[in-house]
């Protein structure tokens, strides 16, 4: 592609708005524009690059043996209904309706279209078990897209879906497509962890995330550095700490006038915090849910919100007071509320000799509080957010929490869909049964942004091959006919497979946009070159020169992609 005709312009200076460095690049090295928050274009380049990578993909799930179909964008919001994952539950569904006044849904993930189209067109025994993929836009009503290409809205995502017979058949189709995402990481050169992680909104019973370690992504990780124990915070475990709250006491109230805060509340009785049993409420459907922990913790919502099986959302003051609850002074002990209600009590709390909780009262609390002799609940489990320093669950090693971008998601998500929607198979006892799932999402538009976070220096991009718009870069400088005819050599030797800078501007401009843009082989032919012999040849990862005699030129187009495939 000559360089003069290519739609593709470069900035020199830092776009305003761009934090991340590979942000910046993505906008200074001219492959994208944004539209508006969280939906970009992307450029010719940008676009390749993309599609690059949706296509090494889309061969590692080829070699895991999908097939790939197509389902569609606008969705029927019917089938998301009947799959339970009511409006509620999914704030970043869109959902449109037609003239008609049909109620649509734009995909957001696919686990209930690709669960129907099965449903639909039935599977026989002989093509279980079955592994279907698609690649195409995602919509995603974020509040906070960022990061450029890391956390749009609107995204090219590669998902991919498991059918099997039993759970041994989904486990070995999970295994298959972990091995898939493992070979994809390792050819764009991303040094990815997996790690246990929460099920969320997909619901099933067990998902493993692949996570970039990077300071700017909204993932947090907790890692034990003794055993290597690595989970998202959403679902990382920890040891309970023995001993906690106070010694064994007889029940007493305390009067506790204005010590509506935790912190206020140990002030006032001389107390620890962690003496003390915090109360938190929400709203799970109608019914109040009370959540309670050692004073020093917080609340995981994601934890809660697997224990009472959906949403919540926590109660503003208003509600409180309506349901029956007194601000600042509620607790387990003799609490009546307007309408149902669950008590939630962590782990941790419920091995306690005695705390202080609220007395529901204005201006009292009580001390002495022993769980299981003056309160009951509904559920114990482990409901705090894990903190570092924590104990890891497997050694009792300090947990340590860094930072991690999500580029991978793969579920186990056993028979949830394939009930609700009703998609059975027979097997070969004749029995129809509900098939096992899994489900496996990488997003190519994240991939993208994150190959340029990770593979990038001062001057600009460093394309690994496996991912480059082009091999290489080809630069003419001075107006010789010699050098234009080389070039023209090398360049319909290398038909595809490079940028030729036919420009009629500066060595400086040109060597300048090369490292920006930063394609993986630099070929330079100037009076220079040819008096050395040849074509000057950088790379562009270490900066190695050398120059290819005018006889190797032939095998350029091998030595170029070598690098690419001998990853693959
Ligand atoms: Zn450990």
């Amino acid at each position: 592609m000559r360089q003069s005709a290519l739609f593709w312009r470069t900035l020199r200076a830092d776009p305003a708005g761009a934090e991340l460095p590979g942000h910046k690049l993505l906008l200074r090295a001219g492959l994208a524009q944004r539209f508006t928050s969280g939906i970009y274009a992307l450029t010719p380049l940008g676009l390749m690059a993309e599609r690059r990578i949706e296509e090494l993909v889309r061969q590692e799930l080829r070699r895991a043996g999908a097939q790939e179909v197509r389902l569609p964008f606008v969705q029927p919001l019917d089938i998301w209904r009947r799959s339970g994952r009511a409006e509620e539950d999914l704030p970043e569904l869109l959902r449109l309706k037609d003239r008609r006044g049909e109620d649509l849904a734009l995909a957001l993930t696919a686990e209930e279209a690709m669960t129907e189209l099965v449903r639909r067109q039935g599977v026989a025994p002989s093509q279980l078990p079955l592994l279907l993929t698609q690649t195409g836009p995602k919509f995603r009503d974020e509040l906070r897209p960022r990061g450029g290409l890391l956390r749009l809205r609107e995204f090219t995502m590669q998902d991919a879906y498991s059918f099997d017979l039993d759970r041994d058949g989904m486990e070995a189709s999970f295994a298959k497509v972990a091995d898939a995402y493992r070979r994809v990481f390792r050819r764009l050169e991303l040094a990815v962890r997996e790690v246990t992680a929460a099920n969320g909104m997909m619901g099933g019973t067990g998902a493993l995330e692949f996570q970039l370690p990077l300071a700017a992504g909204e993932d947090e990780i907790v890692a034990c550095s003794a055993c290597g124990y690595l989970a998202n915070r959403e679902a990382a475990q920890r040891r309970p700490r023995g001993g906690m709250g106070s010694g064994d006491l007889a029940l007493h109230p305390v009067k506790t006038p204005g010590a509506v805060s935790i912190a206020a509340l140990a002030t006032a009785l001389g107390c620890g915090v962690a003496e003390i049993l915090k109360a938190v409420f929400y709203d799970r459907a109608g019914t109040t849910v009370m959540a309670l922990v050692l004073g020093d913790r917080q609340i995981d919502e994601g934890k809660l919100q697997a224990v009472v099986g959906g949403p919540l959302r926590p109660l503003s003051a208003q509600e409180a007071s309506g349901r029956g609850l007194v601000i600042g002074y509620a607790g387990p002990v003799g609490l009546e509320l307007t309408g149902p209600a669950v008590i939630v009590l962590d782990a941790e709390a419920q091995t306690v000799q005695s705390v202080v909780s609220g007395a529901n009262r204005e201006g009292w609390h009580l001390a002495g509080v022993r769980p299981g002799r003056d309160f009951a609940w509904q559920a114990a489990a482990d409901i705090a957010r894990v903190e570092p320093g924590d104990a890891c669950p497997n050694c009792g090693g300090a947990l340590a929490l860094e930072r991690s971008l999500e580029l991978g998601h793969i579920f186990r998500l056993g028979t949830r869909y394939s009930e609700r929607l009703g998609l059975v198979a027979t097997g070969s006892d004749q029995v129809a049964r509900p098939l096992w799932m899994g489900s496996y999402g990488i997003g190519i538009s994240r991939l993208l942004a994150a190959v340029i976070e990770r593979h990038h220096d001062e001057r600009g991009i460093v394309w690994p091959p496996a991912a480059a718009p082009y091999a290489a870069h080809l630069l003419t400088l001075g107006g010789e006919a010699e050098v234009g005819a080389l070039a023209g050599e090398i360049a319909s030797s290398c038909e595809g497979c490079l940028l030729w800078d036919d420009r009629p501007v500066t060595a400086g401009v040109k060597f300048q946009d090369a490292d920006l843009l930063g394609l993986p082989w630099r070929l330079t032919v100037s009076r220079r070159s040819l008096s050395l012999g040849g074509v000057e040849l950088r790379r562009r990862r270490d900066g190695e020169t050398r120059i290819l005699p005018r006889e190797e030129i032939a095998g350029l187009p091998a030595m170029l992609l070598a690098e690419d495939a001998r990853r693959g």
